[in-house]
């Protein structure tokens, strides 16, 4: 077996696996290493798990709130097994898909553990063979792993990472949450459909700290609406074993220790770059520890070797990790990046979803624009008030001067889906009057970008004038 390569991709993630395929397409001879699951992260302890769980955990909730609708179900229930074979299920059949579309681009799939070497030769260590591949160009996307605070206890039973927790077929009748961020507010979101008690510990003085204030403050409010508990500003300072098997979290709260004990802890605290053995020490690269350091093309300080995706300093997101796959490999075959990498979408998918793109207000005033902004509460469309949605908004914000789109933030049913328009206005530096030109449908949760955008120019049909 011939085994060089135009590019060899280490970690089969989206980030690495779209790699691979764009590479093939761009007639590259591709290899990637996988030493866990084809499908990282996002598919097999991330993305897909937690969004099949959840739209389990939303029609169950749903389904027992739908009484004012004239739906009524008798003895509703759910088994957790269940809803984990249903995930299982779903993750396997996408693997098989990301397996087949890697066959059939004529990508070589390695399973097991690479180490790159000088000169960018990669071996790789598999259950029962090593092998020694090199390759023009290396592309790292081995993601990242769940960081752990130095707190006591964080290695007591139960106290878990996403990464456990989602795999546990047990339900946790109390679940305690270190840390507010997507990780947390999701899985809040999740056990707090099933109708368990959750509590959430956040160091910040929010919850979703990233996020603009109001989307988080109204998250927060939605998560207290489903009986979620809340501690802002608080620091843990220890778990401990409790006598009735559970576990007790001191904790330290506008400056008074308070206890609050819970089934099961979930530490949600952020990622960090998965490339702890991955460099041979010949191998001197710039690396911290958390992220490893690339230039705009994602290249590394070492010639020919990339990275991308979760172990770079940067959102870490699977559509982000892909595009930045997709960049990476148009620029070492010297092509014409295709891809707006600075217009990035994040989303949290929680009911009602929260989906923002470009700059938040206080962003754009911070950045020198002379801003102009539009909002329309959802509950003046028509589609959520058929769908019994949440209230919510969809806010977007423009240069005062241009009127060009800066960005947009939506809390609202299908806000991921919807933000997609922004970004696209975003990228091709559309106006507010362009956005507003096309006839979107009725009823959409869709027609709400209309007025949002109308409502920046002074001129929404659906909203009441805004008195002299
Ligand atoms: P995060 O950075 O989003 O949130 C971590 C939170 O923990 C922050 O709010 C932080 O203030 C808080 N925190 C940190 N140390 C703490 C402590 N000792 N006590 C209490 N609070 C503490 O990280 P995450 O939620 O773990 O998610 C990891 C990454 O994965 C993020 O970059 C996230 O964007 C990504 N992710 C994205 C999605 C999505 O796009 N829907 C879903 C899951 C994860």
């Amino acid at each position: 077996m011939d085994n060089r390569y135009d590019i060899i991709i280490i970690g089969s993630g989206p980030g690495g696996y779209v790699a691979a395929i764009k590479a093939a397409k761009l007639g590259m001879r591709a290899a990637i290493i996988e030493r866990g699951e084809i499908g990282g992260t996002c598919l097999n302890r991330g993305c897909i798990p937690t969004k099949t769980l959840m739209h389990s955990t939303h029609l169950f909730y749903e389904a027992k709130h739908l009484q004012a609708a004239g739906l009524h179900f008798e003895g509703i229930s759910f088994q957790m097994e269940e809803l984990q074979a249903r995930k299982d299920e779903i993750i396997l059949k996408i693997r098989q898909g990301i397996v087949s579309l890697l066959e059939a681009n004529g990508v070589t799939i390695f399973k097991g553990n690479a180490t790159i070497c000088k000169e960018n030769r990669v071996i790789v260590k598999g259950a029962e063979e090593e092998l020694e591949l090199s390759a023009k160009n290396v592309l790292i996307a081995t993601g990242s792993i769940p960081s752990i605070p130095q707190i006591e206890g964080a290695n007591l039973p139960n106290v878990m990472t996403s990464d456990e927790l989602l795999g546990k077929t047990e339900l946790f009748p109390k679940l305690l949450i270190i840390g507010g961020g997507v990780i947390g507010v999701e899985f809040a979101s999740i056990y707090s459909e099933l109708g368990c008690e959750v509590e959430i510990i956040e160091a910040m003085d929010r919850i979703l700290p990233t996020m603009d204030k109001e989307v988080s403050l109204s998250v927060a409010m939605s998560l207290k609406k489903k009986g979620v508990t809340i501690h802002t500003k608080a620091k843990v300072v220890k778990l401990l074993p409790d006598e009735s098997e559970e576990l007790a979290c001191e904790f330290e709260e506008k400056e008074s220790t308070k206890l609050t004990r819970a089934a099961g802890v979930l530490i949600a605290v952020g990622r960090k770059a998965n490339a702890m053995d991955l460099f041979s020490p010949e191998l001197s690269i710039e690396y911290d520890g958390n992220n490893i350091k690339v230039d705009e093309f994602f290249e590394t300080s070492i010639p020919n070797l990339y990275a991308i995706g979760d172990v770079i300093r940067g959102k870490q997101l699977a559509h982000a990790a892909s595009a930045q796959g997709i960049a990476a490999v148009e620029r070492m075959c010297d092509k014409e990046i295709s891809i707006d990498l600075s217009v990035i979408p994040s989303c949290v998918y929680t009911t009602p979803e929260i989906a923002s793109v470009g700059m938040s207000e206080e962003e754009a005033n911070q950045a020198g624009h002379s801003v102009k902004t539009g909002k329309y509460p959802m509950l003046g469309n028509c589609k959520t008030l058929i769908a019994k949605a949440e209230r919510g908004f969809i806010k977007v914000i423009a240069d005062a001067d241009t009127d060009k789109i800066l960005g947009a933030q939506l809390m609202c049913e299908r806000a991921t889906d919807l933000v997609g328009e922004f970004s696209l206005a975003i990228v091709n530096g559309l106006t507010l009057k362009e956005l507003s030109s096309v006839i979107r449908p009725h009823p959409t949760y869709g027609e709400a970008v209309t007025e949002a955008v109308e409502d920046a120019m002074g001129m929404a049909i659906h909203l009441m004038p805004k008195r002299k």
